[in-house]
């Protein structure tokens, strides 16, 4: 599978990638807004990488090395993964300078892997229900609530936009058994 849009990865199949691990790490900054032509053809290039893929929940602005604060993520359709999903607008969330606003519950643990983490599956701690402020495609500002695995997806996505990846969680960490010499040796020198 060919796809038209790279998304950066701490490392590849031999090393860490140092270049591109430096901007998964960065801290994003705003979109302006009212939102200008620049902020629109970037929000809508994150729209293209992430409708060009079936095997993403949800794709970070600085995942295809853009340094600012977009996120987007499916909204349903997590159980059947083989069908694919609709891409229909109203199936993602699109969210400009989303900034958690309240959490609510007991964190849980839950096991989540990345596009930018290839290969491995993190356990990290979510909080079951989040407040997220933010502006639309529009830059019109709203307000959402997500709950439980939405919350996660959120929460995940977020994340990315302030360089926090799940390798960074205390969780369990799991890959593949034929792989763990080279994970090993990775996590021992992960920035
Ligand atoms: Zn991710």
């Amino acid at each position: 599978m060919t796809y038209h849009h790279k998304v950066l990865t701490l490392w590849n199949e031999g090393s860490l990638n140092e270049e591109e691990t430096r901007i998964l790490r960065a801290p994003c900054t705003d979109l302006p807004i009212p939102l200008n032509s620049e902020a629109r053809d970037q929000i809508q290039t994150l729209v293209d990488a992430f409708l060009e893929r079936d095997d993403a929940l949800g794709l970070a602005a600085p995942q295809i090395g853009i340094n600012r604060k977009i996120v987007i993520f499916r909204n349903k359709g997590f159980d059947d993964e083989r069908k694919g999903w609709s891409k229909k607008e109203k199936d993602y969330d699109l969210l400009i300078n989303p900034r958690l606003t309240q959490t609510r519950g007991e964190l849980v643990k839950g096991a989540e892997g990345c596009l930018s983490c290839p290969d491995i599956q993190v356990e990290v701690s979510r909080f079951p229900e989040v407040k997220v402020r933010a502006c639309d495609r529009h830059g019109k500002r709203i307000s959402k609530r997500y709950m439980d695995f939405l919350a996660r997806v959120a929460q995940h996505e977020l994340d990315h936009l302030e360089g926090r990846l799940i390798v960074d969680s205390e969780g369990t960490i799991y890959f593949p058994k034929d792989k763990k010499i080279f994970f090993e040796r990775i996590f021992a020198k992960i920035p």
